[in-house]
Protein backbone atom coordinates (compact mmCIF):
# COMPACT_ATOMS: atom_id res chain seq x y z
CA UNK A 1 0.00 0.00 0.00
CA UNK A 2 1.42 3.49 -1.16
CA UNK A 3 1.62 5.62 2.32
CA UNK A 4 1.39 9.52 1.87
CA UNK A 5 1.53 12.44 4.02
CA UNK A 6 0.01 15.81 3.88
CA UNK A 7 -0.67 18.45 6.26
CA UNK A 8 -4.25 18.78 5.24
CA UNK A 9 -6.44 15.98 3.01
CA UNK A 10 -9.78 17.13 2.07
CA UNK A 11 -12.43 14.72 1.49
CA UNK A 12 -14.94 15.41 -1.18
CA UNK A 13 -15.04 17.16 -4.53
CA UNK A 14 -18.12 19.28 -4.35
CA UNK A 15 -18.18 23.06 -4.22
CA UNK A 16 -16.93 22.78 -0.50
CA UNK A 17 -13.94 20.47 -1.41
CA UNK A 18 -12.48 22.51 -4.09
CA UNK A 19 -12.66 25.57 -2.58
CA UNK A 20 -11.39 24.59 0.61
CA UNK A 21 -8.12 23.23 -2.12
CA UNK A 22 -8.19 27.00 -3.47
CA UNK A 23 -7.47 28.72 -0.06
CA UNK A 24 -5.17 25.84 1.51
CA UNK A 25 -3.31 25.33 -1.72
CA UNK A 26 -2.98 28.99 -1.89
CA UNK A 27 -1.71 29.73 1.71
CA UNK A 28 0.97 26.75 1.14
CA UNK A 29 -0.96 24.02 2.84
CA UNK A 30 -0.34 21.63 -0.08
CA UNK A 31 -3.41 19.82 0.33
CA UNK A 32 -4.39 16.20 -1.23
CA UNK A 33 -7.84 15.97 -1.83
CA UNK A 34 -9.38 12.70 -2.61
CA UNK A 35 -12.54 12.67 -5.04
CA UNK A 36 -14.82 10.11 -4.44
CA UNK A 37 -17.24 8.25 -5.82
CA UNK A 38 -19.09 10.90 -8.33
CA UNK A 39 -15.80 13.57 -8.85
CA UNK A 40 -17.71 16.89 -8.81
CA UNK A 41 -20.61 15.66 -6.67
CA UNK A 42 -24.33 16.49 -6.52
CA UNK A 43 -23.93 19.12 -8.80
CA UNK A 44 -22.43 17.07 -11.59
CA UNK A 45 -26.32 15.86 -12.07
CA UNK A 46 -27.86 19.09 -12.20
CA UNK A 47 -28.56 20.66 -15.59
CA UNK A 48 -27.59 24.36 -15.75
CA UNK A 49 -26.79 26.27 -12.83
CA UNK A 50 -28.27 29.98 -13.25
CA UNK A 51 -27.36 31.22 -9.16
CA UNK A 52 -23.53 31.03 -8.54
CA UNK A 53 -22.77 33.97 -8.92
CA UNK A 54 -19.65 35.16 -11.44
CA UNK A 55 -21.78 33.43 -14.70
CA UNK A 56 -24.23 35.82 -15.40
CA UNK A 57 -25.37 33.44 -18.78
CA UNK A 58 -25.80 30.56 -16.19
CA UNK A 59 -23.07 27.52 -16.17
CA UNK A 60 -23.58 23.52 -16.30
CA UNK A 61 -23.35 22.10 -13.06
CA UNK A 62 -20.45 19.98 -14.51
CA UNK A 63 -18.91 23.25 -16.24
CA UNK A 64 -19.11 25.05 -12.98
CA UNK A 65 -17.38 21.38 -11.20
CA UNK A 66 -14.75 21.26 -13.76
CA UNK A 67 -13.91 25.47 -13.47
CA UNK A 68 -13.81 24.88 -9.79
CA UNK A 69 -11.39 21.66 -10.39
CA UNK A 70 -9.09 23.59 -12.48
CA UNK A 71 -8.90 26.68 -9.80
CA UNK A 72 -7.55 24.50 -7.07
CA UNK A 73 -5.13 22.48 -9.25
CA UNK A 74 -4.12 25.48 -10.70
CA UNK A 75 -2.91 26.17 -7.01
CA UNK A 76 -1.30 23.05 -6.60
CA UNK A 77 -3.86 20.80 -4.96
CA UNK A 78 -3.13 17.23 -5.23
CA UNK A 79 -6.20 16.26 -6.74
CA UNK A 80 -6.28 12.55 -6.74
CA UNK A 81 -9.55 9.49 -7.55
CA UNK A 82 -10.30 7.24 -4.47
CA UNK A 83 -13.12 6.79 -1.87
CA UNK A 84 -11.57 7.28 1.78
CA UNK A 85 -13.28 3.97 3.23
CA UNK A 86 -11.63 3.58 6.76
CA UNK A 87 -10.71 6.41 8.96
CA UNK A 88 -8.96 6.83 12.34
CA UNK A 89 -9.42 9.49 14.01
CA UNK A 90 -8.25 8.58 17.66
CA UNK A 91 -4.41 10.23 17.11
CA UNK A 92 -2.49 12.75 15.41
CA UNK A 93 -1.68 12.32 12.61
CA UNK A 94 -5.01 11.18 11.38
CA UNK A 95 -5.33 8.57 8.71
CA UNK A 96 -7.59 7.33 6.41
CA UNK A 97 -7.38 4.59 4.12
CA UNK A 98 -9.01 4.73 -0.11
CA UNK A 99 -10.26 2.07 -1.70
CA UNK A 100 -7.47 2.21 -4.44
CA UNK A 101 -4.60 1.41 -1.80
CA UNK A 102 -3.58 4.40 -0.67
CA UNK A 103 -2.56 5.31 3.08
CA UNK A 104 -2.90 8.74 3.88
CA UNK A 105 -1.57 10.54 7.22
CA UNK A 106 -3.14 13.92 7.77
CA UNK A 107 -1.91 16.90 10.20
CA UNK A 108 -6.09 18.04 9.35
CA UNK A 109 -8.36 16.54 7.46
CA UNK A 110 -11.61 18.65 5.96
CA UNK A 111 -14.59 16.58 5.42
CA UNK A 112 -16.81 17.75 2.74
CA UNK A 113 -18.49 14.24 1.61
CA UNK A 114 -21.80 16.17 0.92
CA UNK A 115 -25.25 14.39 1.19
CA UNK A 116 -27.73 12.48 -1.31
CA UNK A 117 -30.96 12.96 -1.97
CA UNK A 118 -33.10 9.70 -1.14
CA UNK A 119 -34.81 8.63 -4.21
CA UNK A 120 -37.86 6.36 -4.34
CA UNK A 121 -35.93 3.73 -5.89
CA UNK A 122 -38.23 3.13 -9.04
CA UNK A 123 -36.25 2.14 -12.33
CA UNK A 124 -37.81 5.51 -13.91
CA UNK A 125 -36.25 7.72 -11.70
CA UNK A 126 -33.04 6.88 -13.56
CA UNK A 127 -34.04 6.95 -17.08
CA UNK A 128 -35.79 10.13 -16.27
CA UNK A 129 -33.21 11.91 -14.34
CA UNK A 130 -32.43 15.29 -15.75
CA UNK A 131 -35.25 14.70 -18.27
CA UNK A 132 -38.25 15.80 -15.62
CA UNK A 133 -36.85 14.21 -12.99
CA UNK A 134 -35.13 16.37 -10.57
CA UNK A 135 -34.46 16.45 -6.70
CA UNK A 136 -33.92 19.74 -6.08
CA UNK A 137 -36.19 22.33 -6.84
CA UNK A 138 -34.09 25.65 -6.18
CA UNK A 139 -32.27 24.40 -9.26
CA UNK A 140 -34.60 23.03 -11.18
CA UNK A 141 -37.60 24.75 -10.81
CA UNK A 142 -37.01 27.91 -13.14
CA UNK A 143 -37.13 25.57 -16.06
CA UNK A 144 -40.91 24.11 -15.13
CA UNK A 145 -42.04 27.90 -15.49
CA UNK A 146 -46.39 27.52 -16.79
CA UNK A 147 -46.16 24.12 -16.26
CA UNK A 148 -47.34 21.11 -14.11
CA UNK A 149 -44.61 19.71 -11.61
CA UNK A 150 -45.28 16.93 -9.01
CA UNK A 151 -43.16 17.02 -5.78
CA UNK A 152 -43.09 13.66 -3.50
CA UNK A 153 -42.75 13.61 0.46
CA UNK A 154 -44.87 15.55 3.17
CA UNK A 155 -41.84 17.02 5.32
CA UNK A 156 -40.88 20.41 5.38
CA UNK A 157 -38.46 20.11 2.60
CA UNK A 158 -41.42 19.10 0.32
CA UNK A 159 -43.45 21.75 1.56
CA UNK A 160 -40.94 24.14 0.83
CA UNK A 161 -40.04 23.08 -2.63
CA UNK A 162 -44.01 23.10 -2.92
CA UNK A 163 -44.42 26.57 -2.24
CA UNK A 164 -41.28 27.80 -3.82
CA UNK A 165 -42.02 26.01 -7.54
CA UNK A 166 -45.82 27.22 -6.54
CA UNK A 167 -44.35 30.83 -7.50
CA UNK A 168 -43.17 29.73 -11.00
CA UNK A 169 -45.25 26.14 -12.03
CA UNK A 170 -48.86 26.72 -12.94
CA UNK A 171 -50.00 23.67 -10.94
CA UNK A 172 -48.15 21.64 -8.33
CA UNK A 173 -49.09 18.45 -6.85
CA UNK A 174 -47.89 17.44 -3.49
CA UNK A 175 -47.92 13.55 -3.64
CA UNK A 176 -47.73 12.97 0.21
CA UNK A 177 -47.65 8.81 1.21
CA UNK A 178 -50.16 8.96 4.34
CA UNK A 179 -52.72 10.84 5.15
CA UNK A 180 -50.76 13.78 6.71
CA UNK A 181 -48.33 15.71 6.15
CA UNK A 182 -45.30 15.73 8.72
CA UNK A 183 -44.17 19.10 8.26
CA UNK A 184 -44.42 21.82 10.73
CA UNK A 185 -47.72 23.68 10.78
CA UNK A 186 -46.83 26.01 9.71
CA UNK A 187 -45.64 25.01 6.48
CA UNK A 188 -48.59 22.69 6.13
CA UNK A 189 -50.64 26.32 6.06
CA UNK A 190 -49.19 27.82 3.65
CA UNK A 191 -49.31 24.91 1.37
CA UNK A 192 -52.71 24.48 1.77
CA UNK A 193 -53.59 28.54 1.60
CA UNK A 194 -51.84 27.94 -1.64
CA UNK A 195 -54.34 28.02 -4.88
CA UNK A 196 -52.02 26.44 -7.28
CA UNK A 197 -50.85 23.32 -4.67
CA UNK A 198 -53.07 20.07 -4.84
CA UNK A 199 -52.09 17.66 -2.23
CA UNK A 200 -52.63 13.92 -2.83
CA UNK A 201 -52.57 12.48 0.34
CA UNK A 202 -52.55 7.99 0.60
CA UNK A 203 -50.70 8.16 -2.77
CA UNK A 204 -47.98 6.17 -3.87
CA UNK A 205 -45.51 6.63 -7.41
CA UNK A 206 -45.73 3.42 -9.25
CA UNK A 207 -43.99 4.88 -12.61
CA UNK A 208 -43.17 7.53 -14.61
CA UNK A 209 -43.85 8.11 -18.59
CA UNK A 210 -42.99 9.89 -21.63
CA UNK A 211 -40.94 9.75 -24.94
CA UNK A 212 -37.95 11.54 -24.06
CA UNK A 213 -38.88 14.00 -21.10
CA UNK A 214 -41.34 13.01 -18.37
CA UNK A 215 -44.85 13.36 -19.44
CA UNK A 216 -47.12 11.91 -16.56
CA UNK A 217 -46.56 9.65 -13.15
CA UNK A 218 -48.26 6.62 -12.55
CA UNK A 219 -49.80 7.05 -9.25
CA UNK A 220 -51.72 4.61 -6.99
CA UNK A 221 -53.47 5.65 -4.04
CA UNK A 222 -54.58 3.63 -0.95
CA UNK A 223 -52.25 1.03 -2.19
CA UNK A 224 -52.89 -2.45 -1.08
CA UNK A 225 -56.54 -2.00 0.46
CA UNK A 226 -59.73 -2.41 -1.34
CA UNK A 227 -60.29 0.94 -1.79
CA UNK A 228 -57.18 1.04 -4.10
CA UNK A 229 -57.40 3.48 -7.35
CA UNK A 230 -55.00 3.52 -10.22
CA UNK A 231 -54.33 6.58 -12.26
CA UNK A 232 -52.43 8.53 -14.14
CA UNK A 233 -51.46 12.08 -13.95
CA UNK A 234 -49.93 14.24 -16.52
CA UNK A 235 -47.11 16.39 -16.01
CA UNK A 236 -43.96 18.14 -16.82
CA UNK A 237 -41.76 17.73 -14.07
CA UNK A 238 -41.68 15.60 -11.31
CA UNK A 239 -39.17 16.45 -7.59
CA UNK A 240 -38.21 14.33 -4.96
CA UNK A 241 -38.68 15.54 -1.95
CA UNK A 242 -38.33 12.74 0.44
CA UNK A 243 -35.06 13.61 2.23
CA UNK A 244 -31.28 13.74 2.05
CA UNK A 245 -28.65 11.28 3.27
CA UNK A 246 -25.14 13.01 4.60
CA UNK A 247 -22.27 10.76 3.65
CA UNK A 248 -20.90 10.50 7.48
CA UNK A 249 -21.22 7.09 7.84
CA UNK A 250 -17.25 6.42 7.58
CA UNK A 251 -17.05 8.76 9.94
CA UNK A 252 -19.32 7.97 12.92
CA UNK A 253 -16.98 6.30 15.11
CA UNK A 254 -14.91 9.47 15.35
CA UNK A 255 -17.41 12.32 14.56
CA UNK A 256 -20.06 13.63 16.70
CA UNK A 257 -22.74 13.85 14.69
CA UNK A 258 -26.80 14.78 14.89
CA UNK A 259 -29.93 13.07 14.95
CA UNK A 260 -30.39 12.81 11.41
CA UNK A 261 -26.74 11.71 10.57
CA UNK A 262 -25.01 15.35 9.81
CA UNK A 263 -21.89 16.18 11.10
CA UNK A 264 -22.41 18.83 14.23
CA UNK A 265 -19.78 21.35 13.74
CA UNK A 266 -18.95 24.79 16.58
CA UNK A 267 -21.66 27.28 15.79
CA UNK A 268 -21.00 29.27 12.79
CA UNK A 269 -17.43 27.46 11.98
CA UNK A 270 -16.84 24.41 10.86
CA UNK A 271 -14.43 22.79 13.65
CA UNK A 272 -16.07 19.17 14.67
CA UNK A 273 -15.24 17.13 17.81
CA UNK A 274 -12.25 16.06 16.90
CA UNK A 275 -9.33 18.94 17.33
CA UNK A 276 -7.87 19.08 13.39
CA UNK A 277 -10.87 17.61 11.77
CA UNK A 278 -13.13 19.99 10.37
CA UNK A 279 -16.75 19.81 8.23
CA UNK A 280 -17.91 21.87 5.49
CA UNK A 281 -20.84 21.85 3.06
CA UNK A 282 -24.20 19.85 2.92
CA UNK A 283 -22.77 16.96 4.95
CA UNK A 284 -22.72 19.77 7.58
CA UNK A 285 -25.59 21.66 6.23
CA UNK A 286 -29.09 20.53 6.94
CA UNK A 287 -30.03 24.01 6.40
CA UNK A 288 -29.02 25.81 3.28
CA UNK A 289 -27.85 23.14 1.03
CA UNK A 290 -26.56 25.07 -1.86
CA UNK A 291 -23.87 25.17 -4.14
CA UNK A 292 -22.57 29.27 -3.07
CA UNK A 293 -23.15 28.24 0.87
CA UNK A 294 -21.16 25.16 0.75
CA UNK A 295 -18.06 26.76 -1.20
CA UNK A 296 -18.65 29.51 1.58
CA UNK A 297 -18.19 26.91 4.20
CA UNK A 298 -15.14 25.44 2.30
CA UNK A 299 -13.58 28.47 2.36
CA UNK A 300 -14.06 28.69 6.38
CA UNK A 301 -12.75 25.37 6.97
CA UNK A 302 -9.81 26.09 5.21
CA UNK A 303 -8.67 29.32 6.96
CA UNK A 304 -9.65 27.49 10.32
CA UNK A 305 -7.26 24.69 9.06
CA UNK A 306 -4.58 27.40 8.39
CA UNK A 307 -5.04 28.61 12.26
CA UNK A 308 -5.00 25.12 13.62
CA UNK A 309 -1.59 24.16 11.65
CA UNK A 310 0.14 27.59 12.80
CA UNK A 311 -1.19 26.84 16.27
CA UNK A 312 0.26 23.29 16.43
CA UNK A 313 3.74 24.79 14.84
P1 LIG B 1 -38.34 14.32 6.52
O1 LIG B 1 -37.68 13.04 6.88
O2 LIG B 1 -38.86 15.22 7.57
O3 LIG B 1 -39.62 13.98 5.58
C1 LIG B 1 -39.51 13.08 4.53
C2 LIG B 1 -40.87 12.96 3.88
O4 LIG B 1 -40.73 12.12 2.76
C3 LIG B 1 -41.92 12.34 4.80
O5 LIG B 1 -43.19 12.88 4.54
C4 LIG B 1 -41.88 10.88 4.37
O6 LIG B 1 -43.10 10.23 4.52
C5 LIG B 1 -41.61 11.02 2.90
N1 LIG B 1 -41.00 9.83 2.36
C6 LIG B 1 -39.85 9.23 2.78
N2 LIG B 1 -39.61 8.15 2.02
C7 LIG B 1 -40.62 8.09 1.13
C8 LIG B 1 -40.93 7.18 0.08
N3 LIG B 1 -40.15 6.15 -0.20
N4 LIG B 1 -42.06 7.40 -0.64
C9 LIG B 1 -42.87 8.45 -0.37
N5 LIG B 1 -42.61 9.34 0.60
C10 LIG B 1 -41.50 9.15 1.34
O7 LIG B 1 -37.31 15.02 5.51
P2 LIG B 1 -37.18 16.56 5.12
O8 LIG B 1 -36.09 16.61 4.10
O9 LIG B 1 -38.50 17.11 4.74
O10 LIG B 1 -36.68 17.28 6.44
C11 LIG B 1 -35.48 16.88 7.09
C12 LIG B 1 -35.30 17.75 8.33
O11 LIG B 1 -34.99 19.07 7.94
C13 LIG B 1 -36.57 17.83 9.17
O12 LIG B 1 -36.21 17.85 10.51
C14 LIG B 1 -37.19 19.13 8.75
O13 LIG B 1 -38.01 19.69 9.75
C15 LIG B 1 -35.94 19.97 8.47
N6 LIG B 1 -36.25 21.03 7.49
C16 LIG B 1 -36.63 22.24 7.96
C17 LIG B 1 -36.96 23.24 7.09
C18 LIG B 1 -37.38 24.54 7.64
O14 LIG B 1 -37.53 24.66 8.83
N7 LIG B 1 -37.59 25.54 6.81
C19 LIG B 1 -36.90 23.07 5.63
C20 LIG B 1 -36.50 21.76 5.25
C21 LIG B 1 -36.21 20.77 6.15
P3 LIG B 1 -43.62 9.67 5.95
O15 LIG B 1 -44.09 10.86 6.73
O16 LIG B 1 -44.69 8.75 5.53
O17 LIG B 1 -42.45 8.97 6.57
Amino acid sequence: MEITKTRCLIIGSGPAGYTAAIYTSRANIEPLLIEGYQPGGQLTITTDVENFPGYPEGVTGPQLMEDLRAQAARFGADIRAGYVNEVDFSSRPFRAVTDNGLEILADSVIICTGASAKYLGIDDEKKYNGMGVSACATCDGFFYRGKKVAVVGGGDTACEEALYLSNLASEVYLIVRKDYLRASKVMQQRVFDKTNIQVFFNTNTAGLYGEEFVEGAHLVEHIGTDKENRFDLPLDGFFLAIGHKPNTEVFSKYIELDETGYIKVNGAGTSTNVPGVFAAGDVADPNYRQAITAAGMGCKAALDVERFLAEQN
